[in-house]
């Protein structure tokens, strides 16, 4: 019997792997289709001042709604999208449009769009968002990219020549997740970033914790050492933005400031904003 209930789980274990990789295709068709017909959307997180609590600027984050797979994670779709060759035309649509709609905005406004790792190996990924931004007539100098540490070491060099014909044109670049993943510091050196961004982990424990307290501050002196910016991620409490402040960092991201929402309900953040009311909407 025993026997018997091990292969039972064996072949359980399997049918699970199964399912679990026919929905990963059953996602990627309808992603390829959803992607010719220009429905993946972009929506913009805000990024404040921390001090005044005033927009610097706006994360754009990929959206997607399936008609029969409803709304698909970021989380889900972005990795297959980067396993199965759908990432560049995802992110050259996604641009395009973050771009049209951020064009309008005003212009001391920036706007942050994250690179995949496997779009750092790609050396059309730098042509493609040029000739994006020529196109809709976004000015460069207000685009900022995100890429990670993982996203460096596939091929470094790659990636410096990708990035390099991009601060040409006055794009900036910032290093995203910072604190996760395979962080060195070396990396720093060798690459030269215009801001950091802190990884919410640390800023979930910031209150309770004093190493993710120590950490932080570290990392903001020396980014204020190197002249980078700084943007701490994942802030959802007014008492973990009021201790950043008095940390010493400029900038954040995170619930309490706005969730990421469509190009027209940025257009309430940006009111909001003027007014100096996003202090009291977060609440
Ligand atoms: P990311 O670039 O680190 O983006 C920040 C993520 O944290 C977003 O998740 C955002 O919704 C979430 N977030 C922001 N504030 C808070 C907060 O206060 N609390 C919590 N718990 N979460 C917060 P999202 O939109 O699900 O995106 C996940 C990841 O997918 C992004 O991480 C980014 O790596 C990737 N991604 C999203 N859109 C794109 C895209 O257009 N292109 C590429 N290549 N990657 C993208
Ligand atoms: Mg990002
Ligand atoms: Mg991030
Ligand atoms: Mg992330």
């Amino acid at each position: 019997h025993a026997k018997r209930s091990g292969r039972g789980r064996v072949v359980v274990y399997s049918r699970e792997m199964e399912e679990a990789a026919k929905r990963v295709t059953r996602i990627e068709q309808a992603l390829r289709r959803a992607v010719s017909a220009g429905e993946v959307e972009p929506h913009f997180q805000p990024i404040v001042d921390l001090r005044t609590r005033r927009i610097i600027g706006f994360e754009t984050l990929a959206r997607w709604t399936d008609g029969d797979l409803g709304s698909v994670p970021a989380t889900v779709f972005i990795p297959i999208a980067e396993e199965r060759g759908i990432i560049g035309p995802l992110s050259q649509l996604v641009l395009r449009k973050a771009a049209e709609a951020a064009r309008s905005w005003p212009k001391d406004l920036f706007l942050s769009f994250n690179l995949s790792p496997s779009q750092l190996v790609d050396q059309n990924t730098g042509l493609h968002i040029l000739a994006t931004l020529d196109r809709t007539g976004f000015d460069p100098r207000r685009l900022e990219i995100e890429i990670t540490e993982t996203g460096l070491m596939n091929d470094p060099a790659s990636a410096e020549k990708i990035v390099e014909n991009l601060r040409r044109v006055g794009i900036r670049v910032a290093l995203d997740d910072f604190g996760t993943g395979q962080s060195s510091l070396g990396r720093l050196r060798e690459f030269h970033f215009d801001k950091l961004k802190i990884d919410r982990a640390f800023v979930s424990s910031i209150l309770d914790d004093r190493p993710s307290e120590h950490i932080i501050r570290a990392i903001l002196a020396m980014c204020e050492g190197l002249g980078m910016d700084v943007v701490t991620e994942g802030i959802e409490q007014e008492a973990q933005a009021e201790r950043l402040v008095q940390f010493g960092c400029a900038g954040g991201q995170g619930f309490l400031f706005g969730r990421p929402v469509d190009a027209d309900a940025t257009l309430g953040y940006l009111r909001d904003s003027f007014r100096g009311a996003l202090r009291v909407k977060a609440i």
